[in-house]
Order: C-alpha cells, then sequence, then structure tokens
C-alpha cells in the first residue's frame, strides 16, 4: 500500500488534558472560537527540526490549527515550510475543541469549519487542500455532513484499531458509511496486529514496536495525492521532532 504522510501541528495548549473534551480537560473549552495564541518553545524548536528534516524530503501534509496563525513566530515557520514544493496545508479545526466527544452541535461545528478553512486556504494559497483531521483523534458520523458542505473532500481521523473499536461502541463502519454518503474520502490510519500506530502510539510502549516495524514496511512509495490514490495515512505530531534531542524523525523507508 502506499503511504500518505501528515503531521499535525498541536502544541501544549492542545492536549485533551487541557483543552478541549468536556470531562478530561482542565479547561473544557465549551465554545470554539479562541484568540491571541502562543505558540511554545516546544513546538518553535520542533517545527524549526521538522524544517531542516522536511527540506528536500518526502511528500508531506500539515493538518494546522487555524487559530496558530494567530502567532507570528510560528507563522514565520510555516512561511519557509510553504515554500516548499513537497508541503501541503490541511485543516485540523480551529483550537482542537474535541467535537466527537461533546454532544451533536453541526451549527456550531458548520460555523467553526467554515472559519478555519477561510483562515487556512487564504494563507497557503496553492498549498491548501480541503482535507481535515478531527481533534482529539475522534470523528462522529453527525461531523460527515457539515464536512461535505464545508466543501472538504477528505477525512483522515479514522483509527481502526480493536482498542478504539470498542470506543466506538463496536467499530467504524457507521462513521465510514456516513462519509461515504457525504461523498468524502476516508484515509484511515496504519494500524498493526497489536493497535494503533501512528499519532501518540509510535512513540508508546507497546505499540511503538510494532508501529515502527509497519511504518517501514509500509513506506515504500509515498503518494502526495491520498484523494486520487488508494493510500494509508501515516501520521505524526511535529512536537515529535522535539525527542531525542531534536534528532527524532519518523521511521520511513528511506529511498533517496
Ligand atoms: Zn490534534
Amino acid at each position: 500500500m502506499t503511504a500518505w504522510l501528515s503531521v499535525d501541528s498541536d502544541d501544549h495548549q492542545h492536549f485533551p488534558s487541557r483543552r478541549g473534551h468536556p470531562n478530561r480537560s482542565s479547561d473544557p473549552m465549551p465554545g470554539w472560537r479562541t484568540e491571541g495564541y502562543q505558540a511554545t518553545s516546544h513546538l518553535l524548536e520542533s517545527t524549526d527540526r521538522f524544517i531542516e528534516w522536511v527540506r528536500d524530503g518526502p511528500n508531506v501534509t500539515i493538518f494546522l490549527l487555524a487559530e496558530q496563525l494567530d502567532c507570528s513566530e510560528f507563522t514565520t515557520r510555516m512561511n519557509i515550510l510553504l515554500e516548499m514544493p513537497n508541503i501541503l496545508i490541511a485543516c485540523h479545526g480551529w483550537g482542537h475543541r474535541c467535537w466527537s466527544a461533546w454532544p451533536e452541535n453541526i451549527e456550531g461545528f458548520s460555523e467553526m469549519l467554515t472559519a478555519a478553512r477561510n483562515r487556512i486556504s487564504a494563507y497557503a494559497g496553492e498549498s491548501w487542500r480541503p482535507w481535515f483531521r478531527a481533534p482529539g483523534g475522534y470523528v462522529a458520523t453527525w461531523m460527515a455532513a457539515p464536512l461535505a458542505a464545508a466543501g472538504f473532500r477528505l477525512d483522515s481521523s479514522v483509527n481502526p484499531s480493536r482498542w478504539v473499536n470498542r470506543k466506538m461502541g463496536g467499530d467504524w463502519s457507521k462513521v465510514q458509511a456516513s462519509m461515504q454518503q457525504n461523498g468524502i474520502i476516508e484515509r484511515p490510519w496504519l494500524t498493526t496486529w497489536l493497535g494503533p500506530a501512528c499519532g501518540p502510539a509510535l512513540n508508546l510502549f507497546p505499540f511503538s514496536f510494532p508501529a515502527r516495524r509497519a511504518w517501514r514496511k509500509n513506506s515504500v512509495s509515498i503518494a502526495n495525492d491520498p484523494e486520487n490514490e488508494e493510500t494509508i495515512a501515516l501520521y505524526w505530531h511535529l512536537l515529535d521532532h522535539e525527542r531525542k534531542s531534536g534528532r527524532w524523525e519518523p521511521p520511513l523507508t528511506r529511498l533517496m
């Protein structure tokens, strides 16, 4: 299977323990609009490492949070990435509200999507793609119709591992059916026999061992057009680049 690589630009403020989740966050954030975002030094330094790693490297899509464009130090770094021909920009929401953990809210979600899309697409220009990844790692069936209405063509929020299947009350098939009915292409995440293999699982014992092996095996060929190519999503976080004193890199088979 061809791999499609993406990173989420989450900062420390966006951890579910901090913000956006109705019962896991110190600030549940009942509304979605936030202002005055300032990147942490952690995110700025990891972004610098990511820039070094991705320059002349593989094609990568960055799932950006619209509020991050408030921070000029972060935006300066994004400007460097925007000039790279191997970088595309997509949408991870506005301020990382975990919509699927809250009761259905089509009106609020639609408002947020439109605002985030307008801001990120105006910023990214030619590099913008109407693709979405749900904050918090879960997407609900009711989110498909608002995504389609806001012009999104692809979602990559499905983690089809057995741990998450249980949390989803059985499986992801209802979500996938809802995406399909609304004309949204779903690109699920890579998983292993043990469980999740993307995002935090890539660095989390015991998932990390089979995950790293699966990443190497599945990254021989890297796509840049997940809308038109059958791909499996391999994703990590910008903040991962702070690991190993800044020498961390995703476990890819590098043919170049
Ligand atoms: Zn996130």
